[in-house]
């Protein structure tokens, strides 16, 4: 049995303190929860402090993104030791907004550069082996954009994303894997996948692993969909049989509604 994920991905959002008194809101409302994993993705300045909040809870902490060197002259990144040594146990990899999916550059800056960030499939995959070299379970994000969905490639985009990120993992090291069906289009509108439809979608990325590890992989990995999850969506969507979870931007900033979407994923049986 997959036991639901529900992570809550802060984004550049709330600071220590902020982030402290949330984990402190959140303690009762999640205390029995039971068959369902809670993830907080705060800022990487957060962390420290949000895993000590979170002592003695089955609250566990994530990181935003990593870089796949263990040290060095990158300025500005952080390693998975560093992320372990400030109590992460997972991290999200190759959101969109790190790949660089939005197509829309910031309009003072000019040409590619303007892509504020830019993650490739490569740089995806480099993450996700560093990640689970360390021990931390990488959640990695694929979905297609308004534009391949309307050209009928949705398929095609996340097989190619998954099969991308899986190079140079072995079948054996999979079990820990977390997949998040991130329609680029459905994250941060208010607009959502229909739920018919994203468990279609998970379906298809949980076939990739299948095809790239063998059926039993497939069967384990888990697949969360992302992209405007609400109180009031998410039991249908955790209601679905592939959905394994969710990734949540916008519904996780506030610890009341970010309880009722881990109260949802207990009560779908997911
Ligand atoms: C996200 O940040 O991954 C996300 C899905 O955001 P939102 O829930 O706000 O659409």
């Amino acid at each position: 049995m997959r036991i639901p994920l529900i992570a809550g991905n802060w984004k550049m959002h709330k600071t220590i303190g902020e982030a402290v008194a949330f984990v402190n809101e959140l303690k009762p409302l999640v205390q029995s929860a039971s068959n369902v994993e809670i993830l907080l993705c705060p800022i990487f300045t957060a962390l420290a402090a949000v895993s000590e909040a979170a002592v003695g809870t089955s609250i566990r902490v994530g990181a935003q993104d990593v870089f796949w060197k263990e040290s060095g002259a990158y300025t500005g990144e952080l390693s998975a030791p560093m992320l372990k040594d400030a109590g992460c146990t997972h991290v999200v990899i190759g959101h969109s907004e790190r790949r660089g999916r939005f197509g829309v550059p910031e309009p003072d800056l000019a040409g590619d550069a303007g892509l504020v960030f830019g993650d490739t499939d490569a740089a995806v995959n480099r993450k996700l082996v560093a990640a689970l070299q360390h021990g931390l379970v990488p959640i990695v994000c694929v979905g297609e954009t308004l534009a391949e969905r309307q050209a009928g490639r949705t398929d095609a985009v996340v097989q190619a994303q998954t099969r991308a990120a899986l190079e140079n993992v072995a079948a054996a090291d999979a079990a820990p894997l977390v997949f998040a069906y991130e329609p680029v289009w459905a994250i941060g509108t208010g607009e959502t996948c229909d739920a018919d439809e994203a468990d279609r979608v998970c379906g298809v990325i949980r076939g990739a692993v299948s095809t790239a590890f063998g059926e039993a992989s497939g069967a384990i990995v888990r697949v969360q969909y992302g992209g405007s999850v609400k109180p009031d969506n998410a039991a249908e969507l955790l209601g679905k049989p592939n959905i394994d979870g969710a990734l949540v931007g916008g519904a996780s900033l506030k610890a009341d509604s970010f309880a009722a979407i881990i109260q949802a994923a207990q009560s779908s049986g997911a």
